[in-house]
């Protein structure tokens, strides 16, 4: 990474992710000594703007949001001197032609190629604009050296990201195009694969003779906050689980990758997809819900309904929750259901990930010593903690024979004094690198949409619903809680 000189080139910089992702992953990846010896950054925008003013506003990014707190003055006013700002509208060709001098001039000033990193940082509508301009201005020609990253959402259907991934490998290659889902990035959703598959004791027991049942919850407190619009157009199912909890679930279902390579893991990821039980319109009653908070109670706060947030039709029938009851056909899963579910304004903020083994096969113990009998269970926390912890029945210690249920637990802040990367971090790092296992392959996005679109179509289809149908601040609609438990389960939160 260090030696090859790298311009970053942010387009949407005066955004809201540039402004609380990117500013605070890339000065702490300088801070950390993990920015290249010679490194520029542009920021591109419409808002007119003086270098220093857009510094001003990364610096207050990297104040308001980084993991280490406030920027350190001496090296902010060194990192500082690396940022630049452009501004221009995406469709002006002009501001193309100044990177490319740009560029050139740092080359030169370097005496070396340089890796050239577009960030498309904009809303989805400006990604074809802002692709055919770079390669229409040669600005992407050389793969080895030039990466094109796409923010997501990557696509509003399967046909449109279909048109967006024709579009890009006519413009590029494959290995130039780092689409972000970035909780992939996240070190307790890249520790799924070191769990797995570096300790020789789980995959004996990973499948349908063991697991009964998996779940996979990402909930959220906030509501839609000022991005109503863009919600609007989305809904749970393409913000969420089209991408982040579809990928959890691979990793979890995937088969053992022969090595550590990109494209081998994701081809056993794309796999995990094409197992996936197809919906026939009728199922999607039976197998999804959705809902949208109503007015609710919130940490104390009362808050609106998602009808009245700004920029929300009151007459929304956009899902702000949804769950799906899934199957993965295959030798390994056959048979045992994944539920997962997503929602906003909902009572905590987690992701987790819940392993639930199946019972004894017979009881050896008098029912009253059983009180607290549960079954094994495997809980892997996101968030709010980074844990992983198993639970076991033991013997309560005493005179008398009780059992009760204790937690095997690997807590990532009792194990690890050092403060882990944010995502964003690993990502840049990676893109930086080369490395592409971390990003979505077009053939994988294509595939989550597939799966989901008789979902789609069928809600689509009928118009009327009885939105708004849970509380805020509550664990979402009755029906979410009545899809598990036809199945005599119930969905599981950690206190
Ligand atoms: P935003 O609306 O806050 O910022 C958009 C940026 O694009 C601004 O800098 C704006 O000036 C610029 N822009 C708009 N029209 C332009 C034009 N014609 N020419 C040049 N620049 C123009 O959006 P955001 O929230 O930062 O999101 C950016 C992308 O990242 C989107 O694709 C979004 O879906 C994705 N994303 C955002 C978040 C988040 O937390 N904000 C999270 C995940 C993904």
């Amino acid at each position: 990474v260090h030696e090859q000189p790298t311009i970053f080139i942010i387009f949407g910089a005066t955004g809201d992710l540039a402004w609380r992702k990117l500013a605070p992953a890339l000065y702490n990846l300088f801070v950390d000594k993990f920015m290249p010896h010679n490194f520029a950054i542009i920021g591109n925008a419409r808002a007119k703007m003086t270098d220093e003013e857009f510094q001003g506003k990364m610096l207050e990014g990297v104040n308001q949001f980084s993991r280490n707190g406030k920027a350190d003055k001496t090296l902010w006013k060194e990192f500082a001197q690396h940022i630049s700002y452009q501004s221009s509208d995406v469709q002006d060709n002009a501001s193309y032609k100044s990177f490319a001098d740009f560029i050139e001039a740092f080359e030169t000033k370097h005496k070396s190629k340089a890796r050239v990193i577009y960030y498309l940082a904009v809303a989805p509508r400006f990604f074809p604009i802002i692709a055919s301009k770079l390669a229409e201005n040669n600005l992407a020609t050389d793969p080895k050296t030039s990466r094109v990253v796409i923010e997501k959402p990557f696509g509003h259907d399967l046909e449109s990201a279909k048109d967006l991934n024709v579009l890009l490998s006519t413009l590029f290659q494959e290995e130039q195009i780092y689409r972000i889902d970035h909780y992939l990035g996240k070190e307790p959703v890249q520790n799924i694969m070191a769990f797995r598959f570096a300790n020789s004791i789980l995959e004996p027991i990973w499948n349908r003779n063991y697991i009964e049942h998996v779940q996979i919850s990402v909930t959220e407190q906030l509501g839609v906050e000022n991005r109503g619009g863009y919600y609007e157009g989305a809904g749970a199912m393409r913000d969420m689980i089209q991408n982040h909890l579809l990928q959890l679930l691979c990793l979890v279902a995937m088969e053992t990758p022969i090595n550590f390579e990109a494209d081998e893991i994701r081809n056993r990821k794309v796999d995990v997809l094409h197992a996936m039980r197809k919906f026939e319109p009728d199922d999607v009653q039976k197998y999804v819900v959705r809902g949208q908070y109503a007015k609710g109670w919130l940490e104390g706060e009362d808050v609106e309904g998602y009808r009245k947030e700004k920029g929300v039709d009151p007459q929304s029938n956009t899902e702000t929750f949804a769950a799906v009851k899934f199957f993965v056909d295959n030798w390994r899963w056959q048979g045992v259901p994944f539920y997962v579910r997503s929602g906003k304004r909902m009572h905590q903020n987690t992701s987790t990930i819940i392993i639930q083994f199946k019972d004894v096969p017979h009881c050896v113990f008098p029912t009253q010593v059983t009180d607290n009998w549960q079954q094994n269970r495997l809980v892997i926390s996101i968030q709010p903690e980074m844990s992983i912890r198993l639970q076991l029945q033991v013997k309560r210690p005493g005179l008398d024979m009780v059992l009760n249920t204790v937690d095997m637990l690997f807590n990532y802040k009792g194990t690890y004094k050092h403060g882990e990367p944010e995502a964003y971090e690993t990502l840049l790092t990676d893109i930086m690198e080369g490395d592409q296992t971390l990003f979505m392959r077009g053939d994988q996005v294509e595939a989550a949409w597939e799966l989901l679109m008789p979902i789609l179509n069928a809600w689509g289809n009928r118009k009327s619903l009885s939105f708004p149908n849970y509380q805020a601040g509550s664990w979402g609609p009755e029906l979410a809680e009545a899809l598990i438990a036809q199945d005599g389960f119930h969905w599981f939160t950690l206190p």
